[in-house]
């Protein structure tokens, strides 16, 4: 069976999956295991994306003392959404949950909490359009998979609700560490403003792409085969838009011939999807090689490439109804710089970046897995309880 043939068994949004991960993602990942242990020293987390948030909330419900570091001016990223589009939250980076929703039942680690995030699941009625060689076709989405849309929601909003609060008042912002030296009884971070913070561990979350640009500096070096798999690691850049439109004239999802090649993905699909709103919006993902035709140009120019491309399937019916537009580049977010590893990555990559060094730093976050799926927030998730759990051990 190739790599299409899995995506289709997993519906057509296996699209950020890897291939040798998209056998357990279908099925549900909820393998949780107890998190406790005797560890009672500082932990400094650096990062507060989806890996950082969750490992200082599993921190918190075990009392441990932990300082999170982040490089920007807010929490989140790589599940950064905007509320100010249209009436309903846009997600400009993670937008599905890849997964069953007991998903949000693992990450909150809480019997006692009721997880209220509504997410609804796409049906076989749902169509899908292909263009190729300046032919539109349309059919059923046969096999819908697993993939979920929040419903006025996002992975952003979840964890905000639910994981940030108990990790928020221990975070400094516009923080960027700059080296980690672990070589001693306790691990001393510095920042670009030469403040130096010391704990017992630390977890780094800091994106794949940070580390290959070598602007963090580690004591000791890193061990070769983690450089290796640093310097060798395929990472896609990513960009995302969202259109609003007066009327809706596209499927629920819009294909190409190049959506899904071993150099990227790319592909429009109904944004407004499962949301209470009236409002039209659709979406374009693209990460990898397809994502740099749009990378490429700003502004208008970039906004008529895509009107122009949507034209040239519906008929000149984009242009017509066109209100208004936001794109995200996530090539150019400062402290992320692209979208994920690869999808077709090989496991070992990841694994190895997974490897915890000195018993005292320890790495979590969608490419730091020893899971064989990466590139989702769930991942990122689950990655950090691993942390956790090798950090209290
Ligand atoms: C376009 C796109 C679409 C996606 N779609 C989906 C989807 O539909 N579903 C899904 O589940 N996942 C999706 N993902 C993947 C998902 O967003 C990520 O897997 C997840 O959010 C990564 O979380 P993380 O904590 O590992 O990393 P990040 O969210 O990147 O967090 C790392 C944090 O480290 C900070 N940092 C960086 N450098 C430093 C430094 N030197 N010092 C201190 N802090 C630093 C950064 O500012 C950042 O806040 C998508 C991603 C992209 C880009």
């Amino acid at each position: 069976m190739n790599r299409k043939d899995f995506i289709k068994m997993c519906g057509l949004f296996g699209l950020s999956m890897p291939l040798q991960g998209v056998m357990n993602a279908c099925s549900s990942a909820n393998n949780n295991s107890t998190i406790s242990g005797s560890f009672s020293g500082k932990v400094i987390i650096i990062g507060a994306g989806a890996a950082g948030l969750a490992s200082g909330y599993l921190l918190s419900q075990q009392g441990i003392n932990f300082q999170v570091l982040e490089a920007s001016s807010t929490h989140g990223g790589r599940m950064k959404r905007t509320t100010s589009f249209v009436d309903f939250p846009i997600p400009l980076g993670a937008e599905w949950l890849h997964s069953s929703p007991s998903e949000f039942t693992s990450i909150v680690n809480n019997s006692n909490v009721q997880v209220t995030t509504q997410t609804v699941g796409y049906n076989n009625q749902d169509v899908v359009g292909n263009y190729n060689n300046g032919t539109y076709s349309t059919s059923a989405n046969g096999n819908p998979g697993v993939d979920r849309k929040f419903i006025n929601s996002t992975w952003f909003d979840f964890f905000d609700t639910y994981i940030a609060p108990s990790v928020l008042p221990n975070t400094k912002f516009n923080t960027v560490v700059r080296s980690i030296n672990y070589s001693g009884n306790k691990v001393t971070i510095t920042d670009t403003n030469n403040v130096v913070y010391e704990a017992d561990k630390v977890i780094f979350t800091a994106p794949l792409r940070i580390l290959q640009e070598g602007s963090i500096s580690f004591t000791p070096q890193l061990p070769s085969n983690k450089l290796n798999a640093i310097r060798t690691a395929p990472v896609w850049g990513g960009f995302k838009a969202f259109i609003e439109f007066t009327n809706k004239f596209y499927p629920t999802f819009l294909t190409f011939a190049d959506s899904q090649t071993s150099e990227g993905q790319r592909l429009y699909y109904d944004a407004s999807y499962g949301q209470n709103s009236n409002r039209h919006v659709l979406g374009l993902f693209s990460v990898g090689k397809q994502a740099e035709q749009y990378q490429n140009l700003t502004g208008n120019a970039q906004r008529d490439y895509i009107l122009n491309e949507l034209d040239q399937v519906f008929n000149g019916a984009a242009s017509t109804n066109y209100i208004k537009h936001i794109v995200q580049n996530w090539n150019e977010e400062p402290h992320i710089k692209a979208a994920y590893l690869a999808d077709n990555a090989p496991t070992s990559i990841s694994s190895t970046l997974a490897t915890a060094l000195n018993s005292k730093l320890y790495f979590a976050g969608c490419a730091y897995t020893r899971e064989d799926d990466w590139s989702s927030v769930h991942v990122a998730a689950k990655s950090a309880r691993d942390a956790v759990r090798e950090v209290l051990s």
